[in-house]
């Protein structure tokens, strides 16, 4: 991490020479620990070696947040200053947000017309969506959320996309209009992969499968140690087990799935997994020990933060730079997307 974090200068539309990254979140809360397994990890790995746009989704929120859109600006400053604190550096990586790039959704109404109807129907996170929120119908707008999302990616020609398993679906559907496109028209885009990490999803403090920013069940990377160690006492364990001699299961079990991703000490975990199998330590002893391991991984994150807030004009500048070079590459790959389809009539 870099000691002092300042806005890039605007270099202009620039040649592609290394292969590019696009990532990005839907800014619906404070970025959680689950993210940072899923995504956020894998950009600071990876934004030396490869040209990464970092998107703030605004216009995805609406596809579900519709009654709490006064919190947006908020989300947004809070999930630039996540990807800050972890390290995910401006000087390197372009933070775009996706509202200021009318491009999109101009690509995504073309895109619109590549996919049919029961192709998006299908897309399994749809359903997730709908349960969650509560949902009897999609809107017009959630069903297209992946075709959005094609648009986020090959707007700038992105080669690779770091995501969550969760959004593995969307990521196909990317590589299928790309190639629909390719064959129509004219070859004008890559054919993204998708960078899943192999864990899988991390699951929420309450056992559910998914932690989620929209699901009251995550430790956010911003939350006090007071609150993480609220968080970690009250998480779901295996349920079967009334009393700390009891034999416990291990495998599925998110305090172990936890200790797995976050306690560096892979002695002390086997043989807390051993004991517990045996029936021979608490559930309190487990997470007293995860307790340690995730402040030890959040303390520094959390410190950095602080220092963040202190500049309240930071994020706005970060956004509008990058939002204004992901402009100049958005107007050129539209100008060759309208080129290929014949819709370059008048000099548009
Ligand atoms: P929401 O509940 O509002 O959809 P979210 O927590 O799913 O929020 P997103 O902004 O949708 O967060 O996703 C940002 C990135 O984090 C995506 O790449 C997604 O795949 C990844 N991600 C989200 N939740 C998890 C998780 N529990 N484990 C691993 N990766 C995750
Ligand atoms: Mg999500």
């Amino acid at each position: 991490m870099t000691a002092e974090v300042s806005v890039p200068k605007t270099a202009p539309a620039a040649k592609q020479t290394r292969k590019r990254i696009l990532t990005g979140d839907r800014p619906t809360g404070r970025l959680h620990v689950g993210n940072y397994v899923g995504t956020l990890a894998n950009r600071v790995k990876l934004q030396d070696e490869y040209e990464t746009f970092l998107l703030v989704a605004d216009h995805h929120m609406l596809t579900t947040k519709l009654d709490g859109l006064s919190e947006i600006e908020q989300n947004i400053r809070d999930d630039v200053i996540d990807n800050l604190a972890v390290g995910v550096d401006p000087e390197k990586v372009t933070y775009i947000l996706q509202s200021l790039v009318p491009q999109i959704p101009e690509l995504h109404l073309y895109f619109s017309m590549l996919v049919s109807v029961p192709r998006v129907q299908r897309i399994p996170t749809l359903k997730d969506q709908l349960r969650d929120h509560g949902l009897a119908q999609p809107t017009y707008g959630l069903l297209g959320y992946p075709v959005l999302q094609a648009a986020d990616i090959l707007i700038v020609k992105g080669n690779l996309v770091p995501v969550g398993r969760d959004q593995e679906s969307h990521i196909e559907l990317t590589r299928e209009i790309a190639r629909r496109f390719n064959e129509l028209f004219a070859p004008v885009f890559p054919v993204p992969e998708a960078l899943i990490p192999d864990m899988g999803l991390l699951p929420g403090i309450d056992g559910r499968e998914k932690m989620g920013k929209s699901l009251d069940n995550a430790i956010y990377l911003g939350d006090d140690s007071k609150t993480v160690e609220k968080k970690i006492r009250s998480m779901y364990t295996d349920p079967n087990r009334v009393r700390a001699d009891t034999p416990g299961r291990v495998e599925g079990n998110p305090v172990f799935v936890y200790h797995d991703t976050f306690n560096p000490d892979k002695a002390e975990v086997d043989d807390l997994k051993s004991r517990y199998r045996e029936g021979k330590v608490g559930d309190a002893e487990v997470k007293r020990l995860l307790l340690v391991a995730m402040e030890k991984f959040l303390a520094p994150i959390r410190e950095r933060r602080a220092e963040l807030e202190t500049k309240p004009k930071l994020v706005g500048e970060i956004l509008a730079a990058g939002s204004e070079r992901a402009r100049r590459e958005a107007t050129a790959t539209l100008r060759e997307v309208r080129q290929a389809m014949h819709l370059d009539y008048f000099g548009r």
